[in-house]
């Protein structure tokens, strides 16, 4: 199936590579393939095309060029930062998360937590998905050697206070990282102005291709690189540059700067439009997420008594490209980690349906879908194997990772 013919509202599992980004990209295949650390200027001439590249990232970001280190993708980063502060710091013993992380933060946890003997506070969430800052203030103490908290959540498009939050870590003298794959390019970002300390991204998530990430790392802040071997990256990140994809996340960079204002606006205003057209439509339905400190793009809502698979089957007949709870845990029938850290009674739970829109989503792609889906809700709600009754709460205790991806 072609983009021709699909209305993809999946934007917070990947993106399309803005025309742009490729134009910007392609000569780094074909005629421009010299390699960045050769001594030649046909090598060091893409080492500069590179440079500009970090310089617009630390421009949307508000940070230092030198405080950029680029990565293969946002999972590399998360694992980069939570490994080189837990390698800087080998007396701390003790890491803070929380449970709606995506599985490359929450599954790592649970491998350190398990086989390395990490104690780890998970912290937990209210209904509308929001952190809980008096638990967080109290699970700080000496030993802590990071605390590690996502930005934007990737399922529900919640945003935790991530200012409040630095200056809350920062007090107490421990190290933050925030997951902010989701957040950049949707949200303004100036690290100039806040006491981050590492900063994860990811290039397939900000219409640059895949294959590509960043980790920010303050000055000064103490690193420890993950992959060992040549120079590249200033010693922090050995292996030769993926220098396409590393143009292309500039590229990209630039664009999201130049669009900040379009998310904020008619994405919201899209985003919005589909939503409340839904939740009016179709009895039994909720929003799952706050309401308003919530991403512009993102629409989790749940279709009560049906499976969010069904779902999905059906729109994906009608060319609709969405995801049930997050990509990696359709397919199986485990409720999403989010939505059941949130407390999402199960027969809610099972029946979310993530929208994620983006700059390149028209009022068509939702017209199309708001006349589509309540069909659809009411044909599967006919063969539903669900009681239409009261629901059991889930225990926010229940939660954990649904995958390991
Ligand atoms: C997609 C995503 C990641 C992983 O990024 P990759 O580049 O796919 O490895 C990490 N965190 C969040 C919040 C994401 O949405």
């Amino acid at each position: 199936m072609s983009a021709q013919n699909v209305v993809y509202l999946d934007n917070n599992a990947t993106t399309r590579v803005a025309p742009e980004v490729l134009e910007a990209m392609l000569p780094f295949f074909s005629e421009r393939y010299g390699n960045p650390s050769s001594m030649h200027n046909f090598g060091g001439s893409v080492g500069r095309e590179m440079r500009e590249a970090r310089e617009s990232l630390a421009d949307l970001l508000g940070c230092g060029t030198d405080e950029i280190i680029f990565t293969s993708c946002g999972t590399e980063s998360d694992n980069t930062a939570i490994r080189s502060a837990l390698t800087a710091q080998p007396q701390k013993r003790h890491i803070i998360t929380t449970r709606v992380e995506h599985p490359a933060v929450l599954s790592l946890c649970k491998f350190l937590e398990r086989s390395q003997g990490y104690r780890v506070t998970y912290l937990g969430v209210d209904a509308e998905g929001r952190l809980d800052m008096r638990e967080l203030e109290d699970s700080l103490s000496d030993d802590t050697a990071i605390v590690s908290i996502m930005w934007a959540n990737n399922e529900t498009g919640v945003l935790f206070p991530i200012p409040e939050i630095a200056t809350l870590v920062k007090s107490r003298g421990s190290i933050l990282h925030t997951d902010a794959v989701q957040a950049v390019g949707k949200v303004p970002i100036n690290l100039g102005n806040l006491d981050v300390d590492m900063l994860s991204l990811s290039g397939h998530k900000l219409h640059a291709p895949k294959g590509v990430g960043a980790l920010y790392v303050r000055r000064k802040l103490p690193y420890r690189p993950y992959l060992i071997g040549g120079h590249q990256e200033h010693g922090r990140r050995a292996g030769t540059e993926n220098t396409t994809g590393i143009i292309a996340l500039g590229a990209a960079a630039r664009a999201a700067k130049a669009h900040l204002p379009v998310e904020n606006t008619v994405v919201r205003a899209l985003r919005d439009r589909l939503e409340n057209a839904l939740l009016k439509a179709v009895s039994d339905s909720r929003l799952n997420g706050h309401k308003t400190e919530r991403l512009p793009n993102t629409s989790n809502i749940s279709f009560k008594y049906i499976e969010g698979e069904a779902i999905l089957l059906l729109l994906d007949q009608l060319g609709i490209a969405a995801s049930s709870g997050s990509a990696c845990t359709s397919g199986s029938l485990e409720p999403s980690h989010v939505l059941r850290a949130m407390g999402i009674p199960f027969t809610y739970a099972h029946g979310s349906i993530r929208f994620s829109l983006s700059r390149y989503t028209t009022d068509a792609d939702v017209d199309y879908v708001i006349k589509n889906v309540p069909g659809i809700i009411e044909t599967l709600r006919k063969i539903s194997p669900y009681k239409q009754g009261e629901a059991e709460p889930l225990s926010p205790l229940d939660a954990k990772p649904a995958c390991g991806c």
